[in-house]
């Protein structure tokens, strides 16, 4: 077991939907605190530097298009193995392809609007909170 930190957004298709509180308590629910949390309505630029490493993907305009439809609400979790047990319950990419009672099978319309962005490794964490949380507090618990 080790204590990590990952990097969570609800993205603008959640917050639309009114379920930000519903999504949160499930990380709560499995052991994971809320150490950082802020609201955004991301410019292209952030949303196109947050994405970089999809920048030569066919679907990476759009994204960025998507992420920049509304605002989004942004946490550092932190727990036990936090990013891959956020990845668990995130489920799948494709909300289609996502395990039942997974956050994405639950909320996510496709693979486009799929509710949650969760790093994926620990190094992407770190780079991911340090991009929405320089010069932060960021509270253990
Ligand atoms: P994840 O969010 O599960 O880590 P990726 O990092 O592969 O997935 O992709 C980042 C985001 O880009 C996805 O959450 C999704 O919104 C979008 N995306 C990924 N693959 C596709 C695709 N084939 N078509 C459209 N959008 C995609
Ligand atoms: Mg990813």
């Amino acid at each position: 077991m080790a204590l990590q930190r990952t990097l969570s957004i609800i993205k603008p298709d959640a917050v639309k939907k009114n379920v930000i509180g519903q999504i949160l308590s499930r990380f709560e629910g499995a052991e994971l605190k809320i150490s950082a949390m802020r609201f955004a309505l991301l410019s292209r630029e952030e949303a196109a530097g947050f994405y970089a490493v999809h920048k030569d993907r066919p679907f990476f305009k759009d994204l960025v298009e998507f992420m920049i439809s509304g605002p989004v609400c942004i946490q550092v979790l932190e727990g036990d193995e936090a990013i891959q047990k956020n990845r668990d319950l995130m489920g799948a990419t494709d909300p289609k392809q996502a395990d039942p009672g997974t956050i994405r099978a639950d909320f996510a319309e496709s693979i486009d609007a799929n509710a949650v962005h969760g790093s994926d490794s620990p190094e992407n964490a770190a780079t991911e909170i340090a991009y929405f949380f320089p010069n932060m507090n960021i509270y253990s618990r």
